[in-house]
């Protein structure tokens, strides 16, 4: 069974030496446990951070260590009252395709519902960031002026589809034209922008929001945020949900100050951590569940095939390889 191991603290963008494949014995359940086999394993930004040996919100990786992330498992053997052969979890795992576990903090998913992707995805934690942060921050409004960075991503997209769905005008920030067309065609959004190749972001958000900007949906941070912020309407809501532009940095940018447009615009700028709100998970991934099975909501993924890749496709996120949730199947 295959193991990846957390071999060296990347400075800058991470690379497939900071990461080992090693082989390991089968483990074998003992009384109380599953043995559970990854199907599909998340790989998601923040990961990045966890990488860095800092206090944050979230214990840092030790070197030599396996890895870990969301995972969709299957129990394969139990020795577990709570569990069947057969069933699927969730639960935060180390990077393994065979594992035991005590069951803690595993949460069986129903297959009926959705594909197993999709539970790392628009039924997991990157949907529940999309419509949390929406819901407690961003105080969307019918008509309101909607713009998201990242918009093509596992988040972006579905806070994009959510503002249609309540009657925002949408604007999409993307890093490329085919996200652009994308964000445009399949998720009806108003606006997409190229940030690598429009000339004047600044700009360029001014022209396609010409009521101004409501709510910013902030995945990157970074000059991104400083072009949206000079765009913001008064009472704006913006949503510090992530800076990925920032992750690779050794020391960070500083930008142009945003304590006077705040002040002027009398705007709510507020950071938001999907992990502070497990209580209303449940009747989150229910509006999202019903919003799937309407066809009001949809989604796309990056499935890279074989565990061997897993560091591949995370560094794969810093380079905007995926549309929609990238997720590794084992
Ligand atoms: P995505 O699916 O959006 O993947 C990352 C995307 O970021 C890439 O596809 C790429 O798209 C874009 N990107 C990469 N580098 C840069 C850069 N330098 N500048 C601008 N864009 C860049 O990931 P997720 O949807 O999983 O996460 C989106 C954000 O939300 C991340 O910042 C993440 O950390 C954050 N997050 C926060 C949570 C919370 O609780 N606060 C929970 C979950 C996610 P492109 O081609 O457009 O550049």
């Amino acid at each position: 069974s295959k193991t990846v191991l957390f071999k060296n603290r990347p400075a800058g963008k991470p690379t497939i030496s900071d990461f080992e494949l090693i082989s390991e014995e089968t483990p074998s359940p003992g009384e109380g446990e599953v043995l559970l086999a990854a199907r599909y394993i998340s790989v998601d930004p923040y990961l990045r951070g966890r990488m860095r040996d800092e206090e944050s919100y979230i214990e840092p990786f030790k070197l030599n260590h396996p890895m870990e992330s969301m995972v969709v498992a299957e129990v394969v053997e139990s020795r577990n009252t709570n569990f069947q052969k057969g069933d699927h979890v969730t639960g935060m795992l180390q990077w393994k395709e065979l594992q035991t576990s005590r069951g803690n903090g595993l949460n069986k998913v129903d297959t009926d519902l959705a594909p197993l992707p999709a539970f790392l995805g628009v039924l997991g934690l990157t949907g529940l960031t999309a419509y949390l942060g929406l819901d407690k921050i961003g105080k969307l409004r019918a008509g309101d002026t909607l713009v998201v960075s990242g918009a093509a991503g596992a988040v972006g997209s579905v806070v994009g589809q959510i503002g249609k769905i309540k009657g925002c005008m949408v604007v999409g920030i993307a890093g490329s034209d085919e996200k652009v067309r994308h964000i445009e065609e399949e998720f009806g959004f108003e606006k997409g922008i190229n940030y690598n190749t429009a000339k004047d972001l600044k700009k360029a958000i001014a022209e396609a929001c010409s009521d101004g900007v409501d709510v910013y949906f902030d995945n990157v941070g970074g000059e991104i945020l400083d072009a949206v912020l000079a765009n913001i309407n008064k009472d704006a809501r913006i949503i510090n949900c992530g800076a990925i532009s920032l992750y690779n940095e050794t020391e960070i940018p500083v930008g142009p100050r945003p304590e006077g447009i705040l002040i002027k615009k009398t705007a709510l700028m507020q950071g938001f951590l999907v992990r502070d709100h497990v209580k209303d998970f449940g009747p989150a991934l229910r509006q999202l569940g019903a919003w799937l099975k309407e066809g009001e909501l949809t989604y796309d993924e990056t499935i890279v095939e074989g565990f061997e890749k897993l560091p591949e496709a995370f560094i794969g996120l810093f380079e905007g390889k995926n549309m929609g949730k990238m997720v590794v199947k084992v």
